[in-house]
Formats: structure tokens, C-alpha cells, sequence
């Protein structure tokens, strides 16, 4: 079971559970985008366990009404025990739920996935036309030409700031670059992507920007938030008639995730800490 001191940023460990909680969200107007959690399986079984699992969840979504989609991580799928296995696997789950309608998104990993990320993205979305998305990261120099390349896909780009330590000939490693860097794509994304943009970030300034380029350009664009992170302003932009999708972990696998979340921010954990307590 999960502690309540976690729970605020996972969703439950099996789907049933993960569900209810997309149920409320949506409640609030808030979209949801659910993540089995698991990474970097060195081995095929559980990568097609974890796929078959993403296809079942698939059909739970279809079945139910709610405003859900999934994102699943390529090394979850397969990509650490070959490219090949990952694209059999990826290309199953995106043929899946487009019959069902049933939007997918792939988490970007550390630069050396970042490839093999985009080739299979780029194959799907021409081939499903449209019904899949992909994450990119502002930190990685070699991001706007990346953009560039992706402009006329007909999917859907994430945008975030990324999350991995990168070594500082691939990627802008101080928070200021990082942060200009992201800006200066957002001016890009909502320039030259019509089929619409999204701003996964919980920053305020990077969010203010993506709506004064959206009222500038007209480019359709999604904000998209982490569970239990600024889960107000989640509701609140909601509320603004902005289209605000919640990234939802799910699964067994919760703890190393609920680590991740508090160690990158303190305040995450006197969040948890103030929830336990009830206030
Ligand atoms: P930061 O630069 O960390 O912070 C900027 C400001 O945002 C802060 O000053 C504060 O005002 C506000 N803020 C940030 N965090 C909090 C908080 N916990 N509580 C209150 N305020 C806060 N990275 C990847 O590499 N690959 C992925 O596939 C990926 N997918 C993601 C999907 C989603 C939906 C989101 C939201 C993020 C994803 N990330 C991914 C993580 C991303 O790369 C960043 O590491 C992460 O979002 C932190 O950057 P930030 O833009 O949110 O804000």
C-alpha cells in the first residue's frame, strides 16, 4: 500500500485505483495523463509485460469516459535490450489506442535514447497520423534543431526543461541557460507548430509566456503538470478555460519516484509532510 505521505504524487498501485483518481481530477476540469511507472528493464520480458499492461490500460481508458491519455518511457518498453524491441513494442501500444482514440506520449529520456526516441515517434505519428506525442528537452543543445526536424510531424511535442544530468558539451547546464533556452524554444514551438503545443513546466514564467504566445500566434497549446505539484494552479488555469492535462504515476513501482520528487525539491516533502498532518 502506499503511505499517504506518497500518495500525493502517485496515483495508486493498480489502475482500478489510478482511474478514480483520473475520475476526480477531471472533476476539477483537469485532464490526465497516466504513467506506469517503471524504467530501464535490461531484459524483454518485463518490457512486454509492462507494454501489454500499457494496451490494457489502453481499453480501461476507452471504456470509461474520462479525458486520459498515457505516456510511457522508451526504456520501459524495451529500449535498453535493443531499439528493435522497444519500436515492436511502442508501435503495438500506438496502433492499439488509435482504434481506440486513445492519445499516447513518449517520455524522453537521457541523451543517449534521444534518437532512437525521435525516429520512433517521427514513424508512428506519420504512420497513426497524429495520435501520439513526444517529449523534448530544452536543456540539450541540440534541441532546436530537433524542433525543426519534428515542425511538420503530425504529433503532438512536449516541452520541458529535462530532467537528467547531461554533460555540459551536450547540454546548458546552469538553470539560467536552461530556463533561456526554454523560452527561446516555446517562441519557436508556438511559431511553427500548428497542430498544437505542450508546456510541461510548473513555472510560472514559462507558463505567462506560452499564453502571450498563444494570444500572439493562436497556436492551440496544453499546459501539463506533475500530480501533486501545484495542483491549484492546475485547477485554477482549468478554470481559465486553459486545457491543463496532470501527469499521474501509477504502479508497484512507487517508491523511487516518490524519492525522485522530494529530492529534487524540499518543499515537496514538507507538502507531503503538511498532508499527512491534515493541514
Ligand atoms: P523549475 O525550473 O524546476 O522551477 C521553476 C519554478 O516553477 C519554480 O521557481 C517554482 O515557481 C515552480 N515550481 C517548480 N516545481 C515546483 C514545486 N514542486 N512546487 C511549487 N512550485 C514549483 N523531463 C524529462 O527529462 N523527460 C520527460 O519525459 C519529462 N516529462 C515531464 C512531464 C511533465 C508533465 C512535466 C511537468 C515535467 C516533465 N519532465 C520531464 C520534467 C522536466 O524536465 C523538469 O525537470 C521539471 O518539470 C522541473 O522544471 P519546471 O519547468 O517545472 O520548473
Amino acid at each position: 500500500m502506499i503511505p499517504p505521505i506518497a500518495s500525493r504524487f502517485v496515483a495508486g498501485e493498480v489502475p482500478a485505483v489510478a482511474l478514480d483518481h483520473a475520475r476526480r481530477t477531471n472533476e476539477d476540469g483537469v485532464k490526465v495523463i497516466l504513467n506506469l511507472l517503471g524504467e530501464h528493464y535490461r531484459e524483454q520480458r518485463p518490457a512486454d509485460e509492462d507494454a501489454a499492461a500499457y494496451r490494457g490500460l489502453v481499453e480501461d481508458i476507452a471504456g470509461s469516459g474520462l479525458d486520459a491519455c498515457i505516456s510511457v518511457k522508451p526504456s520501459q518498453i524495451g529500449l535498453d535490450v535493443g531499439e528493435d524491441v522497444f519500436r515492436r513494442n511502442f508501435g503495438e501500444i500506438v496502433a492499439h489506442a488509435s482504434e481506440r482514440d486513445v492519445f499516447v506520449w513518449c517520455d524522453m529520456e537521457d541523451h543517449t535514447t534521444t534518437d532512437a526516441t525521435l525516429n520512433a515517434y517521427e514513424e508512428f505519428a506519420r504512420e497513426f497520423d497524429g495520435g501520439v506525442g513526444v517529449c523534448v528537452q530544452a536543456n540539450l543543445r541540440r534541441t532546436r534543431e530537433d524542433l525543426d526536424r519534428l515542425a511538420d510531424v503530425p504529433g503532438k511535442v512536449r516541452l520541458v526543461k529535462g530532467a537528467y544530468d547531461e554533460p555540459s558539451n551536450i547540454a546548458y547546464t546552469k538553470k539560467g541557460e536552461v530556463d533561456e533556452a526554454y523560452r527561446e524554444d516555446l517562441e519557436f514551438v508556438f511559431d511553427r507548430f500548428d497542430g498544437g503545443v505542450a508546456v510541461g513546466s510548473h513555472d510560472p514564467a514559462m507558463i505567462r509566456h506560452a499564453i502571450d504566445l498563444h494570444e500572439e500566434h493562436g497556436t492551440p497549446f496544453e499546459i501539463q503538470m506533475l500530480m501533486g505539484v501545484r495542483e491549484d494552479a492546475q485547477r485554477d488555469l482549468a478554470a481559465q478555460g486553459y486545457e491543463v492535462w496532470q501527469y499521474a504515476p501509477y504502479g508497484a513501482k512507487w517508491f523511487s519516484y516518490f524519492y525522485r520528487r522530494v529530492r529534487e525539491r524540499k518543499e515537496n516533502l514538507a507538502f507531503a509532510l503538511r498532508a499527512v498532518a491534515g493541514r
